[in-house]
């Protein structure tokens, strides 16, 4: 069976591949499927946002389709920035603006405790689905270091490490992502 990617997000599509290959005759971005679509992400949970968009796919393409949503949680905000992560500085996608912000609200705050969700779903032609999460729990830092991953990543220190999941090399991050978590629970439940 065919999968498509609710993403044309390289780094996404690459891990998908990865972990997933061995269960999908071809996996392919949204690009790659042909397919131009924009998911109105209105949803108030991780899961709820993931399986919106991979039933929008299913449906549109009439093959299996895999969506992600994903964010940080912070504990001294109540949760928040949580599914609006993207945007939580107003723009969507300005991940510095975003890291100013979480910095800014948690000036002087001793408690840093926060962390990263991924919500998978995998839906069927047929409508079936199957759902998964992960998570990485960690800190947030006092100022931002490093230059890899993106979004959040130059202020999140990874529980029990010191370096921020920026410092991290890709290989390494994908090791422990929530990400990378909740794509190997999927497989689980996909019976590998
Ligand atoms: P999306 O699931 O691709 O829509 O990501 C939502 C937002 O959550 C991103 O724009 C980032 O701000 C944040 N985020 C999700 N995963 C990560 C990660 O692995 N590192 C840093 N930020 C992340």
């Amino acid at each position: 069976m065919k999968l498509i990617l609710a993403t044309n997000n390289r780094n996404k599509v690459r891990e998908i591949r990865e972990i997933l290959g061995g269960h999908f005759e071809e996996i392919l971005s949204l690009s790659e499927a042909g397919i131009v679509h924009e998911t109105v992400e209105d949803g108030t949970t991780f899961a709820e946002n993931a399986m919106k968009k991979a039933k929008e796919i299913a449906e549109i393409s009439g093959m299996a389709a895999l969506a992600d949503d994903s964010g940080i949680s912070v504990d001294a905000l109540g949760g928040a920035p949580g599914v609006y992560s993207a945007r939580f500085a107003g723009e969507h996608g300005d991940d510095k603006k975003n890291t100013d912000l979480l910095l800014e609200k948690l000036a002087g705050e001793s408690d840093r405790g926060a962390h990263y969700t991924a919500a998978v779903a995998l839906v069927y032609p047929d409508g079936h689905a199957v759902t998964a999460e992960g998570y990485l729990f960690g800190r947030i830092a006092d100022a931002p270091r490093g230059k890899g991953g993106f979004g959040y990543d130059p202020v999140f220190i990874p529980e029990g490490d010191a370096r921020t999941l920026a410092e991290y090399t890709e290989e390494e991050k994908n090791a422990i992502s929530h990400r990378a978590r909740a794509l190997a629970a999927l497989l689980e439940k996909l019976g590998a």
